[in-house]
């Protein structure tokens, strides 16, 4: 399988720690609904979650093009780095916008693995993915922003010291452009958790520690506003495009992880006296899934090469998702058909892996909305809304 690129050196390191976390480790953690500690201080002690920190606050100084290869090897060695993608495109938001005051209090603390910085509150109840309609309110009053709202979906909140939260801080109503007048700031989740924000866990078909927010007069020091006020949304799509080219990689992950998984067991299954993969019928799926997913991938790393470069990315990040996450469900597909019954066994992961990827055909962004970005943004026809 093609992995001839220049990543192989931290393909081997992480290949080697997954090691440590084979299938029957992330299978035991999903029928518990658990949350993979072990895993995450791994690869926290090892420094990958600081890939992208610069070495002067701590961190390894990685680009995003290598800490997509980082998410790709987890997902490709049977692991779910959506435990822990947050803290990479997070610490992002905070290393482009925040002051250097906040990057010099945070940046050492999240690179040294003594702050977790791993959730992302935007997605709301009512506005859905129509973000600028997000009724939660921050008014600054004295030294602080009085917050009140409500979030859902805030994934790995009771696995994070810190949290990014947008809202809004001028009325619609008094702003020229709907994507105005909103901000970003840092909510420290160990002081807010119980006074100010309430949590309920929201159970859902993959191990996936995501949440419901209740905020109620929850107070933010104004110190802890990241960037100016009023431009969080402008900040915000920074983060959501190194967000897509990061889930794309875990896609691209898990297509290999489908793939390989699927091309050994179709050697190996003997039904009518030869292998199931001797038949065109099953080898053909098996390898237009395996094309495709090697295509998503060169449109990742051109996503992450021009977000490395401080170039817009927006176009390239969004089509890297839609064919990653379309890929790897085609692969998922592919796997769990020719698996035959077996492929509905934990045992054989295969279900497992399919619910995971699954998942990303709707967030962190849905595909329609991928598909309207390019088709209003990129190819210029008509806004639909
Ligand atoms: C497990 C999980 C974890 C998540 N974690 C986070 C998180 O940590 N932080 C966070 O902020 N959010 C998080 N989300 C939220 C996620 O980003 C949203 O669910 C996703 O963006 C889709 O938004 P929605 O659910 O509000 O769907 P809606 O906006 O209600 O849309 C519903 C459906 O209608 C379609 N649709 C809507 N409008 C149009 C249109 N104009 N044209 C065509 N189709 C349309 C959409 O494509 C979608 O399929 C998470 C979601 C899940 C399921």
């Amino acid at each position: 399988m093609n992995t001839a690129d220049n990543y192989q050196e931290i393909r081997n390191a992480i290949r080697e720690l997954c090691s440590d976390f084979p299938s029957e480790y992330f299978r035991r953690i999903d029928e518990q609904r658990a949350y993979p500690e072990e895993f995450v201080g791994a690869l926290t002690r090892a420094g990958w979650l600081g890939a992208l920190i610069p070495a002067e606050y701590g961190g390894a100084g990685l680009g995003l093009t290598e800490a997509s290869v980082i998410m790709e090897e987890i997902n490709r060695n049977g692991g779910n780095s959506g435990a822990c993608h947050g803290q990479m495109y997070n610490m992002g938001t905070l290393l482009r916008h925040g002051s250097e005051e906040q990057k010099r209090e945070f940046l050492p603390k999240i690179a040294a693995g003594e702050l977790r910085l791993q959730s992302m509150g935007v997605t709301e109840p009512t506005a859905g993915t129509d973000t600028t309609k997000i009724k939660t309110t921050a008014v600054k009053k004295g030294g602080v922003y009085v917050v009140n709202g409500q979030k859902v979906w805030i994934s790995r909140v009771q696995h994070s010291d810190f949290m990014i939260l947008l809202a809004r801080t001028t009325p619609v109503a008094e702003v020229k452009k709907k994507s105005e007048g909103l901000s970003i700031f840092l909510v420290d989740l160990r002081e807010a958790i119980g006074k100010g924000i309430a949590v309920r866990r929201i159970p859902n078909m993959v191990n996936h520690e995501t949440n419901e927010l209740f905020i109620d007069n929850l107070e933010i020091p104004e110190a802890n506003l990241i960037g100016e006020e009023g431009k969080g949304f402008k900040y915000i799509l920074d983060g959501l495009n190194a967000e897509r080219a990061l889930i794309a990689a875990e896609c691209i992950g898990d297509g290999y992880w489908f793939i390989n998984k699927i091309t050994k067991y179709a050697k190996e299954r003997i039904v009518f006296d030869r292998p199931i993969g001797q038949n065109q019928g099953v080898q053909f799926p098996i390898a237009k899934s395996y094309v495709n997913i090697e295509a998503a991938s060169l449109m990742r790393f051109k996503a992450c090469a021009l977000f490395d470069s401080h170039k817009p990315c927006g176009a390239e990040a969004n089509m890297a998702l839609l064919l990653a996450a379309g890929s790897s469900w085609e692969a998922a597909n592919v796997c769990l058909q020719y698996h035959g019954g077996f492929g509905f066994a934990s045992e054989y992961d295969v279900e497992r892996k399919f619910r995971e990827t699954r998942l990303y055909q709707v967030a962190p962004i849905s595909t329609n909305l991928i598909l309207s970005y390019v088709a209003e943004h990129v190819l210029g026809l008509p806004r639909s809304f």
